[in-house]
């Protein structure tokens, strides 16, 4: 019997290394392959045409570049794709390009579905399924890179705003946020393997200011990033308080308040800029009054942080609305009259569902989430029209306020 085909996207520069001296080749046919993978996008061996014939005969034999299957390409109006990945098993993730002015950014997946269940995340609504390989997630990265290079809209922006620094490779996407499904700090391994890729000028060669993982705050791994990998570091807080968070972020109750925010400070002497991000999802009459922000201001007013505020998008089972603009403006001013740095997120790609906590990809779920939540908030949940379309101003029925039925669920 044949053995399996290793996936050369599997391998970091050192594990390439080792394989390639497993087949008795030079050091230097490793660094070929990287380039030739990771830089020029080649997935054929046979096109790998500086590989001596018969070391190519021999990866013929036992090894390909294998990436993850399409099942949808959208397009949104404002330019924003988002691809849906088949990761087998009835499982499929999602990946999203968001070209900008100045940078094109990809948000990658690192987990099918996640189960840290955030009440307001449509993945988490999902349940969890797996891990990804480092793979499956460098494979995002590869796929998209190549694939935008043959597109003449990313093309023609690139060239029309060339990100600094970056007008000669040729390359499409300049910076990588993990804000996908999933929550990478629960995938530890796979994540670093697949962030040195990103970092490692044989193969992407992003600085370590342009990847960025986002975090529910999983405050062991924190510390860990911060000597493996330190790379920008996002921390979802969503909540000024441990009450509030230990109902919106389940893992709060593992890992509250003033654990992580140590750990926030254990990083910043490793992180790439001097500031971290937090991400703060704006919830209608959940965690968006004036209090709420004051309050916020005191919690993080010895961090140097920006705050990220992202108006919720909202899927129907959430039973959640996205605060107004005016309670946003309001609520974002009371950060900045405090000598805080806050700005409001761009909501994009709304027309193929690719924001922020939109990505639900298909996940088979192992955890049983979505069966918990569903029994807990049985009646909550049959006031719910899960077909009716969407419209983020009405109230979709609740009677109560989102509080007091975020409590119920528990
Ligand atoms: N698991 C990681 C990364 C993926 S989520 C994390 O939680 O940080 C990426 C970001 O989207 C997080 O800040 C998350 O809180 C936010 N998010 C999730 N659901 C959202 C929604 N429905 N609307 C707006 N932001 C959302
Ligand atoms: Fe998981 Fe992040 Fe969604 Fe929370 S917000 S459920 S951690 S993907």
């Amino acid at each position: 019997m044949t053995s399996p085909r290793v996936n050369l996207l599997d391998f970091d520069a050192d594990q390439m290394a080792a394989y390639v001296a497993g087949l008795n080749e030079k050091p230097f046919r490793a660094k070929q392959l990287m380039q030739w993978i990771h830089q020029r996008g080649v997935s054929d061996i046979n096109d790998m045409s500086d590989l001596a014939k018969s070391f190519r005969a021999s990866l013929l034999d036992k090894a390909e570049v294998l990436s993850l299957p399409v099942i949808k390409d959208e397009h949104a109006l404002d330019g924003t794709r988002k691809w849906l990945l088949d990761v087998g098993a009835g499982n499929a993730v999602e990946s999203v390009f968001i070209p900008e002015d100045d940078r094109g950014t990809l948000c990658i997946s690192s987990q099918a579905g996640c189960a840290v269940n955030c009440r307001f995340c449509s993945t988490g609504h999902q349940g969890f399924s797996r891990n990804l390989t480092s793979g499956e997630i460098i494979g995002q990265l590869w796929f998209a890179e190549h694939l935008l290079r043959n597109d003449p809209e990313a093309i023609r922006r690139v060239e029309k705003f060339p990100t600094p620094g970056w007008e000669h490779t040729g390359r499409v996407i300049s910076n990588v946020v993990m804000m996908g499904m999933g929550e990478p700090l629960l995938n530890y391994d796979n994540v670093v393997a697949a962030l040195r890729l990103m970092l490692d000028d044989r193969a992407y060669g992003l600085s370590r200011r342009r990847v960025t993982v986002s975090t529910s705050g999983v405050v062991p791994m924190i510390d860990r990033l911060a000597q493996d990998c330190p790379v920008a570091l996002a921390v979802s807080l969503h909540a000024p308080n441990d009450a509030l968070r230990d109902q919106l972020v389940p893992l709060n109750q593992k890992y509250p308040l003033r654990e992580l925010l140590d750990a926030c400070e254990r990083y910043l002497p490793f992180a790439p800029r001097d500031f971290l991000t937090f991400e703060y999802c704006m919830l209608d009459g959940v965690n968006d009054s004036d209090i709420q922000a004051k309050e916020l201001v005191r919690l993080l007013k010895n961090i140097k942080c920006k705050i990220n505020l992202i108006p919720f998008n909202p899927f129907p089972e959430s039973g959640l609305k996205r605060s107004s603009a005016q309670r946003i403006n309001a609520f974002a001013g009371i950060l900045l009259d405090a000598g805080m740095v806050a700005t409001v997120r761009k909501t994009r790609g709304d027309d193929i569902a690719a924001a922020c906590g939109q990505l639900a990809g298909d996940v088979v779920d192992r955890t049983r989430v979505r069966e918990r939540a569903v029994h807990n908030a049985e009646i909550e949940l049959t006031e719910v029209e899960p077909d009716e379309e969407f419209d983020e101003d009405t109230n979709l029925g609740l009677n109560e306020h989102p509080i007091e039925w975020l409590k119920k669920l528990k």
